[in-house]
């Protein structure tokens, strides 16, 4: 079965509600209901009323984030439970920015996938290396870690929704994207790493898509990469058109 390519925007740690209904009413005008393959990770507080919007448009939304917690005396944290209430349909887990900035390492991001599972949002594990374990040729060692750790436990027919985003830490915001040549071996690798942890078949039907910088003017060709099946946009998601663009380019691209 054809993987169906998929552009996600994460809008990580930006727009209000207001400014979220603005996106979403431009995406609307420019796209109508012809939004096949695009989703978004938008802020907690905007999953409500973004996905409801979203939903006439059949675009999938998600967290960014969840709890390792399902419920409790945890104060600050949305489980996977309130994140599904709310409306969304996926979520990341693991991004770089949680590893770096709040410690999540890739024992917390198997447990997340567990509770993302337990209660129906597909999960996107990411995974990537840094520029030190690329300089010192320690990438793949690093993301076979990521992924034997991150998934240790499942069987292939609980993860049947998995996604995986391939971020090299030192791509992302920089405005530094990696080679083809990078991009496709590391792709590679993965969907190898998939197959001999779980099934060929398995390794074919998920999707693994490419993070850091990428934007309208570079998104042609890296999705013709046989291994990319989309990607994973911060900065260049943050205005309507240009995701509208990114999504237009990927559909006559491939
Ligand atoms: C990201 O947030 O996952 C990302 C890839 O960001 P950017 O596109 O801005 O590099």
């Amino acid at each position: 079965m054809a993987r169906e390519t998929l552009i996600i925007g994460n809008w990580k740690m930006n727009k209000t509600i207001s400014e979220a209904i603005d996106f979403m009413d431009t995406i609307r005008q420019e796209m109508g209901k012809t939004t096949r393959g695009v989703a978004l990770c938008v802020p907690f507080t905007a999953i409500s009323t973004v996905s409801v919007m979203a939903k006439e448009m059949n675009m999938p939304i998600g967290a960014q984030n969840i709890s390792e917690h399902d419920h409790g005396a945890y104060t600050g944290e949305v489980s996977a439970e309130m994140c599904r209430d709310a409306g969304a349909d996926f979520t990341l887990i693991g991004h770089s920015e949680r590893r770096k900035y709040f410690g999540e390492t890739s024992e917390l991001t198997c447990v997340k996938i567990g509770r993302a599972i337990n209660h129906n949002l597909a999960p996107i594990l990411c995974v990537g290396e840094s520029l030190e374990d690329r300089e010192n040729n320690q990438s793949e060692r690093v993301i076979a870690e990521q992924l034997e750790e991150g998934l240790k436990g499942f069987e292939a027919g609980e993860l049947g929704r998995l996604i995986i985003a391939y971020e090299p830490v030192w791509a992302i915001g920089t405005g530094k994207v990696a080679s083809v040549e990078v991009i496709e071996e590391m792709h590679h690798f993965i969907r190898d790493l998939l197959s001999a942890r779980f099934s060929a078949e398995f390794a074919k039907a998920t999707r693994i898509l490419y993070g850091g910088s990428v934007k309208p003017s570079n998104i042609a060709s890296i999705i013709a990469l046989e291994d990319v099946d989309g990607a994973l946009v911060g900065g260049a998601s943050l205005e309507a058109k240009s995701l509208v663009q990114l999504t237009l380019t990927v559909g006559t691209t491939r």
